[in-house]
């Protein structure tokens, strides 16, 4: 893995912009991860859809570490909590909308938006460039061995909005809820403090602006039929899916 090189990386380039409690850091991405979210964009257009598999499978991920962490945390989670969801708004106002996945599993603190949503810390990714770049692009084939994890967000949101609450744990009674911003081109990403509070209760919230090129997302019936699609994706956690139009 190439973390500890990653994390040099990991020091703000610019100052905070802003005076008081709400500032803004500004980081670069790895060079691997623009190869890669511009790898990701190009070639797989055709293939739009497996953001939301990713999506729920990091969700389901994160329910799942939240259940282990309990064995050995008490108190990141009460004894028989009904609330160990993912949950899919599907915002929909007129030519553009939003779809928030919100799930309530480990979170993430601020050092690890910035570490694991920015940095290549994934096993396989370098494999997976590799290979992509020898072929030519990244066909269905290779995304079904590698996965593309949270990159493909971006292959329907031009922007990714990621706000996380890790649990309350002895080492940290108080944990702050930071947003990871990011657009699709660009070579930096900021992490923030959420201006909204501490308004998850725990987890992790994905906002991504839907465009009118794909619309088509914005709807229940369809998401319904992409879960199914991925019939060898399932997740062990139930998922909500709420429409709302405007
Ligand atoms: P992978 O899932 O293969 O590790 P991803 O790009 O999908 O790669 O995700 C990168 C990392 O970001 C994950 O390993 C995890 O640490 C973190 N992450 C992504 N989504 C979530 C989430 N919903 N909750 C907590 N952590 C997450
Ligand atoms: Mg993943």
């Amino acid at each position: 893995k190439l973390l500890v090189g990653a994390v040099a990386l990991l020091t703000p380039m610019v100052a905070a912009s802003d005076a008081g409690a709400e500032t803004a850091e500004t980081f670069r991405y790895e060079s691997d991860i623009s190869r890669l979210r511009t790898l990701v964009i190009h070639s797989l257009y055709s293939h739009k859809d497996v953001f939301l598999r990713e999506l729920l499978s990091n969700a389901n991920d994160a329910l799942e570490k939240l259940r282990l962490t309990s064995l050995t945390e008490r108190g990141v989670m009460s004894a028989g909590e009904p609330n160990v969801t993912i949950s899919v708004d599907l915002d929909e106002g007129g030519e553009t909308g939003k779809i928030i996945i919100r799930d309530t599993g480990i979170g993430m603190n601020k050092t690890e938006l910035a570490r694991n949503l920015g940095t290549i810390a994934r096993s396989g990714t370098n494999e997976f460039l590799r290979k992509a770049e020898e072929g030519g692009g990244a066909d269905g084939n290779l995304i079904g061995q590698f996965g593309l994890g949270f990159y493909s967000c971006f292959l329907v949101s031009p922007t990714a909005h990621v706000s996380s609450l890790p649990p309350a744990t002895e080492a940290n009674p108080n944990p702050e809820q930071y947003t990871f911003i990011s657009s699709a081109s660009g070579d930096t990403f900021e992490v923030v403090r959420d201006p909204r509070g501490n308004t998850l209760g725990r987890g992790t919230e994905i906002i991504l602006n839907i465009d009118k090129d794909n619309m088509e997302f914005l709807s229940t019936s369809n998401l319904k039929a992409l879960i199914d699609k991925h019939s060898t994706f399932s997740t062990t956690f139930p998922i909500y899916i709420r429409e709302r139009k405007q």
